[in-house]
C-alpha cells in the first residue's frame, strides 16, 4: 500500500497482532516485519519490548553523494570499477550518463550529521562536501575536470552501531527486522529477501535462533552462513570499518 504510514505495531501475550496505519485502519498479520530504513528505530519504538532487548541500535545519518563527469576520452560506465579508495577516504563507481558518482568513507574530519527526525533534513548537497568528495577524488584521477555546476544526492543512512545490519528476529514474537543498512546494502537485497524467508520460516516453526542460528545455505556458491552474525543481541563487531563499507 503506497504512501500509507504505520503509526502503531500492535501485540497482544508477547505476540505480534498487526499494524495500525494514519486514519486508524487497523491491518492483522501472524509476522511483521521492519524494513523501513532510515524510519527504522521509529517503527522498532512501536514494537512493545523490542528496543530493549537490542545490543546494536539503529539511527539515521545524512550523506551526500555527488556526480562529476569521467575525463574526458575514457568510457567510466563502460571500463570503470567500484573502487574503495581509503587513503583518500572516498568510493567512487560508474553513475548512467557517463558519470562517476563519488561518496565518503567518513574520515574523522568529515562532520557526521546524526538526526532524530527522519522527515526533516537538508536534502539538498553542500559546497563544502561537494569540493571535500570531489577533491579527493581528483587526487587519484588527475584528469578529472571540477565542473562548476554540482550534482548529487543527499540522503540517510540507516546506520547501525557498528555499520552492519540487522537481519533477525526481536523479542516480540513475530516481529523480525531487516534494518540497519548502514549505506551499503543495496545490492544485497535479493539474497537479504531470501535470508528473511528462511529466518521467519526457521522461527515461526518453533526453533530458537538466539541459542541455535540458523545456517543459511548459499546455492550459487554452495556455502553457508550463519544468520547470528546479524543478531540484534551481538556485541560490537570490532572488526568493522565503522563506514560505509561495513
Ligand atoms: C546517499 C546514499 C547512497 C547509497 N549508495 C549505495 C550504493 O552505492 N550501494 C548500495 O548497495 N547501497 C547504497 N545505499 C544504501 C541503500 O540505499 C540502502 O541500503 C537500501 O535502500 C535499503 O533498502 P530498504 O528497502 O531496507 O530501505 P529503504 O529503501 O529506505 O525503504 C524503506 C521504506 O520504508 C518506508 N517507511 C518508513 N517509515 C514508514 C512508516 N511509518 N510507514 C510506512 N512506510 C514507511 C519508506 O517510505 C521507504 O519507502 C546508499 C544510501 C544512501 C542514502
Amino acid at each position: 500500500m503506497f504512501n500509507t504510514e504505520v503509526t502503531d505495531i500492535r501485540s497482544r501475550d508477547g505476540r505480534v497482532v498487526g499494524v495500525t496505519v494514519k486514519g486508524g485502519k487497523e491491518i492483522d498479520a501472524p509476522v511483521v516485519i521492519n524494513a523501513a530504513g532510515p524510519h527504522s528505530f521509529l517503527i522498532n519504538a512501536m514494537a512493545e519490548g523490542v528496543v530493549e532487548g537490542m545490543n546494536i541500535k539503529t539511527k539515521a545519518l545524512r550523506h551526500e553523494v555527488h556526480h562529476v563527469p569521467s575525463p574526458e576520452g575514457f568510457d567510466f560506465l563502460k571500463n570503470g570499477y567500484h573502487t574503495s579508495d581509503g587513503d583518500n577516504s572516498i568510493y567512487f563507481r560508474p553513475e548512467v550518463g557517463n558519470m562517476i558518482l563519488v561518496g565518503s568513507e567518513d574520515p574523522e574530519c568529515d562532520p557526521q550529521e546524526w538526526t532524530e527526525d527522519p522527515d526533516n533534513f537538508n536534502r539538498n548537497i553542500t559546497d563544502g562536501q561537494y569540493k571535500a568528495q570531489i577533491y579527493r577524488l581528483a587526487r587519484r584521477i588527475p584528469s578529472l575536470g571540477i565542473p562548476n555546476k554540482q550534482l548529487g544526492v543527499a540522503d540517510l543512512y540507516d546506520c547501525s552501531t557498528d555499520w552492519i545490519p540487522i537481519y533477525d528476529k526481536s523479542d516480540l514474537k513475530g516481529y523480525y527486522m531487516s534494518i540497519g543498512t548502514s549505506g551499503n546494502q543495496y545490492k544485497t537485497a535479493p539474497v537479504v529477501g531470501i535470508l528473511m524467508a528462511e529466518l521467519i520460516d526457521y522461527c515461526e516453526k518453533g526453533n530458537d535462533h538466539d541459542k541455535d542460528p540458523l545456517q543459511l545455505f548459499l546455492k550459487n556458491t554452495g556455502i553457508s552462513i550463519d544468520v547470528g552474525f546479524f543478531s540484534r543481541k551481538r556485541e560490537i563487531n570490532e572488526d568493522s570499518s565503522f563506514s560505509v563499507n561495513g
